[in-house]
């Protein structure tokens, strides 16, 4: 049987706001299977990166467990959590230039982490140690004393993968690493994700609101909607058999490179619900083509309908293909 990695229960993270509480992430569970990549979609505001940050501390949770190699890093003293688990949870950003240090070389920002992490290494042996992560990644020898203006997006992302890759780390929350890259150069970040994947055995959570990208690099998918996980399925099911309205509306919107296919798009309409102190009904009611009565006064659970197929809506048996 598949061993989780990481395991999330009621996982929740609100903000307190002069309106009331902003329930960014709301109630989350799911499990990372370890080796494997979880694709984490929705669109902007849908709470995705808040729960990427929340699961690595960034964001101190408001509740919920995040078991992760036998203990609850979410309830775990934070000095103690960065001390034993930092190095094992690391993240690639999303706009890799706002994330380095414009005045360090390529080398001095990949050694910076190592230096920080392994204080008993002699400075020969972190130079030579972020050598080995920049041929890694793919970065030439004569890049090592380039600064981060002086090159193209793709290899400023490198860095931050290597960045994430110098202490050795089990899970990486890739937050919208190629959002912000050429499409050519997109590409490329995604064969060195999977390839490292592959070779060291990572575990990635893959946080995107581009579901064409999220397709080619994940195992399963989770769907987020204003703050709560709505679907989750193995990846190949999502795009064969969507069942959330919600998540059919997200996938309608790919566009198909194929001038014979006919796709409809699938427009919502209504307003978005406020995440402020939201009331017990279905977040999606207000823009939901099917919703009823029972959606507005209840609050679905995700509930498994297939093997590894899980879905929050009241009436998602009515939408399995
Ligand atoms: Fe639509 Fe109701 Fe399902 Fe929500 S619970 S997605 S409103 S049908």
């Amino acid at each position: 049987m598949a061993e989780n990695l990481l395991e999330v229960r009621n996982l929740k993270k609100y903000f307190s706001t002069p309106r009331g509480m902003l329930h960014a992430v709301d109630n989350v569970t799911f499990n990372i299977e370890k080796g494997k990549t979880i694709g984490v979609v929705g669109e902007s505001g849908c709470g995705k990166s808040t729960l990427g940050k929340t699961l690595m501390r960034l964001h101190q949770p408001t509740s919920g467990e995040v078991m992760f190699k036998g203990t609850d890093i979410a309830n775990l003293d934070l000095k103690e959590f960065k001390k034993k688990y930092r190095s094992n949870i690391q993240m690639i950003f999303q706009d890799p230039y706002a994330s380095l240090d414009p005045r360090m070389s390529v080398l001095q920002l990949i050694s910076e982490p190592i230096k920080v992490n392994n204080k008993n290494l002699s400075k020969q042996e972190v130079e030579k140690k972020a050598k080995e992560m920049m041929e890694l990644v793919g970065l030439a020898k004569r890049l090592e004393m380039a600064y981060p203006h002086e090159l193209d997006g793709g290899r400023r992302q490198r860095i931050g993968v290597a960045r994430a890759l110098s202490l050795n780390p089990d899970f990486i929350v890739c937050d919208e690493p190629v959002s912000a890259l050429d499409v050519s150069i997109q590409a490329q970040i995604l064969n060195l994700l999977q390839d490292l994947q592959k070779d060291r055995g990572l575990t990635y959570m893959f946080i995107t609101h581009d579901m064409s990208v999220v397709k080619h690099i994940s195992d399963d998918i989770a769907v987020m909607y204003l703050g709560q996980m709505i679907e989750k399925c193995p990846a190949k099911e999502i795009f064969k058999n969507t069942i959330h309205p919600y998540s059919q509306a997200l996938l309608s919107a790919i566009p198909i490179p194929n001038v014979h296919h006919k796709q409809e798009r699938m427009i919502l309409k209504g307003e978005l619900t406020s995440p402020i102190d939201p009331k017990p009904c279905c977040r999606f009611a207000a823009r939901c083509p099917y919703a009823t009565d029972k959606c507005l006064a209840e609050e679905p659970v995700l509930r498994e309908l297939k093997p590894g197929h899980s879905v929050a809506c009241h009436f998602a048996e009515k939408f399995v293909k």
